[in-house]
């Protein structure tokens, strides 16, 4: 035909979505092409996203948890900090995980193209070569046609128009790249990218402002446990601007001059403040409007998503999209799942594996979780989004104040709280309907509870479940006695 390489699935992007999709399509049989502009696998996640942001999470966590110590009776010298040594350390974390991607896909005979790909029909899509550091084009270009194809072209950071082009203002990429440890940095945006940065930054000695349009910080998770994380973490703040946005800033010789306007009745903004470092991360947008995704016929909305069924499935019936470019919430463990629903709805449907061809995206929950000190997990409902649903619910609040673990590791400040149904029709033991922790160690434990709510489990499965003592996740056991009032005092 007129294709350079022909393949039974073309996978566009080679994030957690594009990697996973790849990975399982070819485990299924399928002859895969996987196109990526950069040339490590992993995409956002695994180069400038989750994993390097853990890794500097961890050193912060634990340069954090020895100041306690003095308390306990240990004290040790004041850390020496080699800036150049811990990027390294996070370049070779990063370097392991792209490189093992690299690894598995040429075990698995995908075929991985390295360039900027572009839709230039319903069954075939150009790739121009990019090379170097700076994905420049090489001039070489080929054409891939596909039986199938599932874009995993992922998102990028929102840039504010007014901000000015200075190496002083980044995204949560140029944060991570962890050049120099600025005196003043105003984090724009409280969430949960924001919030991370900022605590490596802090911890590593930066003074933090942080500006938050809505009146809390980290939207979506439940109040009393934003409270907790707020309360510890106070000391790392001179300011936490709520209900107020950023209007405008300017280049100075001093630094990045920033103003603010109130964003809500009653909130007063500050006058314009001087940062040495400014931190955007005011939320993602998605790469559906750069693919040519229109020669394929395939629909994409105003704002870059691209529309999708239960089967990962969009408009044009070949053609499948998964992860961050299909919507909130932007997460590496949902775009997985994603991924493999998509390649399994596609073998099934050229193996003729009736099976296979009905996989689908049934998920109840998804968790998040920002990694920070203390930890704040949750997944399901809120109580707050209980309340405005009119959803009558049971609560279940255990402090780790009464966990023996949480007293023993000098932690204790940290909650566990569960959501049970508690409508008439439950008759009282209605299904966990969500949860969240704050606290060390919060996102190892929250898979508990998102298996809890999609097994339904009730209070009584949950506190019945014998859970190892000491630990933190013996707190999950106790919060649900505590909904279901009968609550052993077991320290
Ligand atoms: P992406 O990872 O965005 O990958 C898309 C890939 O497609 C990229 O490699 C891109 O180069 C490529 N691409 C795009 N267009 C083209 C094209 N035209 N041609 C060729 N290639 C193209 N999520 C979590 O679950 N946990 C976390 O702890 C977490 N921490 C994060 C921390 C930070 C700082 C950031 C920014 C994000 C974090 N996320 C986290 C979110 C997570 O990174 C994303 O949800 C995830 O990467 C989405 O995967 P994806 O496969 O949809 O897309």
């Amino acid at each position: 035909g007129t294709a350079d390489i022909d393949c039974d699935l073309l996978v566009l992007g080679a994030g957690p979505g594009g990697y996973s999709a790849a990975f399982r399509a070819a485990d299924l049989g399928l002859k895969v092409v996987l196109v990526e502009r950069y040339a490590a696998l992993g995409g956002v996640c695994l180069n400038v996203g989750c994993i390097p942001s853990k890794a500097l999470l961890h050193v912060a966590a634990v340069m954090d948890e020895v100041k306690h110590f003095e308390s306990l009776g240990v004290t040790f010298a004041a850390p020496v900090v080699d800036i150049n040594k811990l990027r390294t350390h996070k370049e070779k974390v990063v370097g392991k995980l792209t490189g093992g991607l690299a690894a598995m896909a040429k075990m698995r005979k995908v075929t991985v193209v390295r360039g900027l790909g572009q839709f230039v029909g319903e069954h075939h899509l150009q790739v121009e070569e990019t090379t170097g550091e700076h994905q420049e084009k090489s001039g070489k270009s080929q054409t891939i046609g596909f039986k199938t194809c599932i874009i995993a072209a992922g998102s990028q950071a929102v840039r504010l128009p007014f901000m000015p082009k200075d190496p002083r203002v980044v995204d949560s990429t140029g944060a991570l790249a962890l050049e120099a440890v600025p005196k003043r940095m105003l984090i724009l945006g409280g969430g949960i990218i924001g919030l991370e940065m900022g605590t490596v930054y802090s911890t590593l000695g930066a003074r933090l402002d942080v500006v938050e349009m809505m009146d809390g910080l980290m939207q979506g998770a439940d109040r009393d446990l934003v409270k907790v994380w707020q309360k510890m973490n106070a000391p790392r703040f001179d300011n936490i601007m709520l209900g107020t946005k950023t209007v405008g800033a300017k280049a100075t010789p001093e630094g990045i001059e920033v103003s603010f306007e109130s964003a809500k009745d009653g909130v007063t903004a500050p006058a314009p403040q001087t940062y040495d470092m400014v931190l955007q991360a005011v939320g993602r947008t998605p790469n559906g409007a750069k693919l040519a995704a229109d020669k394929a016929g395939v629909t994409v909305t105003d704002r870059g998503f691209i529309p999708v069924d239960i089967q990962m499935r969009t408009n044009v019936k070949h053609i499948f999209a998964i992860g961050d470019i299909i919507g909130q919430p932007m997460l590496a463990h949902k775009a997985v799942h994603e991924a493999h629903v998509a390649a399994e709805v596609i073998a099934g449907e050229l193996q003729g594996n009736k099976e296979l061809a009905s996989a689908a995206f049934n998920a109840r929950v998804i968790p998040s979780v920002a990694y920070t000190d203390p930890e704040v997990a949750w997944v399901g409902l809120t109580e707050d989004q209980a309340k405005a649903q009119g959803i009558k619910v049971k609560k279940g609040l255990f402090p780790w104040s009464a966990s023996g673990r949480a007293i023993a590791n000098g932690r204790d400040e940290g909650v566990t709280k569960l959501l049970f149904d508690d409508s008439p029709e439950a008759h009282g033991h209605g299904k966990i309907l969500g949860g969240g922790m704050v606290g060390t160690h919060a996102g190892d434990m929250i898979g508990e509870i998102a298996l809890a709510i999609e097994m339904g489990a009730d209070a009584v499965d949950i506190g019945k479940t014998v859970h190892p003592h000491p630990t933190l996740g013996e707190s999950i056991g106790m919060a649900a006695e505590v909904a279901h009032g009968s609550c052993t005092d077991l320290p």
